[in-house]
């Protein structure tokens, strides 16, 4: 059975879809997605040679070798272009996933839809899919076994029902306060239109951490800390306004 977390990747990818899944671990996503008919064929990439290895064992014995193939290589070096239409990528940095996407770039052309969870990092891989001319379509944002978990959801503005300058339109909250396109970058889009508990959780947490940051750099000898502690100072204040 999946995780709360992979079970919501795997409802967000269409029926019938050819799937890629990096960094694939024990190949968890692509077997239940080839079993429910989500991914009518799928490829698990992974880069360690444990994972591999494991992932490997649980298409074999799972019985799926037919539909699924498990290849080692990093990032998308495992697809050739056009190979797949949605690709999956959960469980490290939002960094790590934006190279990953930045690096193999040339196999995304004919690919639909990305379905992303980073662990942190949301808003590197947020600025990463606007530069690159992806939509951010759905975000879920939720709680397993007291961890919060984000998944982004993107398609390639072409097939996007709503454009980017829409879903980054800076726009008026409640007591003259502005939500601008930086904030909804760090944000989310869609969690910020509708908050939930998680949300203000997860941004009060935030909000403590950088204080005690800025807190132990505001004292610096160094001017330069002292800036970026005037900055996360701000940074905090925005945040506020939006809790
Ligand atoms: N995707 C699974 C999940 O969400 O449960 C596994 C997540 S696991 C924490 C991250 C996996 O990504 C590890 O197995 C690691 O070996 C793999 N990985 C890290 N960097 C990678 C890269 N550049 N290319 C392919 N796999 C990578």
């Amino acid at each position: 059975k999946l995780s709360n977390r992979l079970q919501r990747i795997h409802d967000q990818i269409p029926e019938g879809s050819r799937l890629a899944d990096i960094g694939s671990d024990h190949a968890l996503l692509p077997v239940a997605a080839v079993r429910s008919g989500k991914a009518a064929g799928a490829v698990a990439g992974e880069v360690n040679p444990g994972p591999y290895e494991a992932a490997r064992k649980q298409v074999s014995d799972a019985g799926l070798k037919e539909r699924i193939t498990v290849r080692r290589g990093d990032g998308l070096d495992v697809i050739s272009a056009g190979e797949v239409d949605v690709i999956t990528i959960a469980g490290m940095g939002g960094a790590l996933i934006a190279s990953i996407l930045d690096r193999g770039l040339s196999k995304l052309e004919e690919v639909k839809l990305l379905i992303l969870q980073p662990n942190v990092g949301e808003d590197i891989l947020r600025r990463w899919l606007l530069e690159h001319h992806w939509v951010v379509v759905a975000e879920q944002l939720f709680e397993e076994d007291g961890k919060v978990y984000e998944i982004i959801t993107a398609m390639p503005q072409e097939l996007s029902p709503i454009a980017n300058e829409e879903v980054y339109r800076a726009r008026p909250l409640e007591g003259g306060v502005e939500l601008t396109s930086d904030l909804l970058l760090r944000m989310g889009p869609y969690l910020t239109d509708r908050p939930t508990d998680v949300f203000f959780a997860k941004w009060e947490s935030e909000i403590v951490k950088l204080q005690s940051v800025v807190q132990s750099i505001s004292k610096s000898d160094q001017e330069s800390s002292r800036d970026k502690a005037a900055e996360m100072e701000s940074h905090i204040v925005n945040l506020k306004e939006v809790l």
